[in-house]
């Protein structure tokens, strides 16, 4: 089993497809965005250096990425494959995934574009909420909770991401179209990309996906 790179604008799913790729695959999910979230809730080094880029829609900087994913890619759970979520979001970050999937006798099997238009991205990510206990996701009009702002799993209180304020997200999307949509390119020439279009309902994406991978 190889690795799978999620590509797509904030909002276009990769956290989701990611997780339900996760368990019919039995690989694990590396995204860069939650292991950032989870230093800046602890309050590391790191954590400091990433929360200001992160509340303002920017970029992290590479070599900090760079490093987080090149750690984790060594962890024993990611011997039969992996799934990058998050994760190259730059040509720099993807040169050096390519030196550090060799590094390690890796591979990238397939790359994964996910498709939505900007409308439904903006309507995604501004009623996207997430359970502060168990991390569990929700929509407002999608996917409301039975309470409103109560996690139907564990009672936890429901949080909308500080990222996920309209403002914050034209920025996020303006970063993807500059530094990100370009690796679409970049790794067009090594025939793994697949575009794969992710409007719509959650389990026939998902489907799709699983076709595609076949
Ligand atoms: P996400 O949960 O993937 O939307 O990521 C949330 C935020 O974390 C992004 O808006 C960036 O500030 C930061 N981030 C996550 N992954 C990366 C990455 N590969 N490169 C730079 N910044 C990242």
């Amino acid at each position: 089993m190889r690795g799978i790179i999620l590509l797509g604008a904030p909002g276009s799913g990769k956290g989701t497809q990611a997780k339900k790729l996760t368990e019919s695959l039995s690989i694990p999910q590396i995204s860069t965005g939650d292991m950032l979230r989870e230093a800046v809730r602890n309050d590391t080094g790191m954590g400091r250096k990433a929360k200001a880029f992160m509340d303002q829609g920017g970029l992290v900087p590479d070599e900090v990425v760079i490093g987080i994913v090149k750690e984790r890619l060594q962890a024993k759970d990611c011997e039969k494959g992996f799934i990058l979520d998050g994760f190259p979001r730059t040509i720099p970050q993807a040169q050096a995934l390519d030196r550090v999937v060799k590094e390690l006798g890796k591979e990238i099997g397939s790359v994964l574009s996910l498709e939505v238009d900007e409308e439904e991205i903006m309507e995604r990510l501004s009623g996207r909420r997430s359970c502060a206990g168990c991390g569990a996701m929700y929509h407002v009009r999608f996917n409301p909770p039975k309470e409103e702002g109560r996690c139907d799993k564990c009672v936890g209180t429901l949080l909308q991401r500080d990222d996920d304020k309209e403002e914050t997200i034209r920025t996020r999307l303006v970063n993807y179209k500059k530094s990100t949509e370009p690796l679409i390119e970049y790794y067009r020439g090594s025939g793994k990309v697949h575009a794969v279009k992710a409007s719509g309902n959650i389990d026939t994406i998902f489907a799709n996906i699983t076709k595609l991978l076949q």
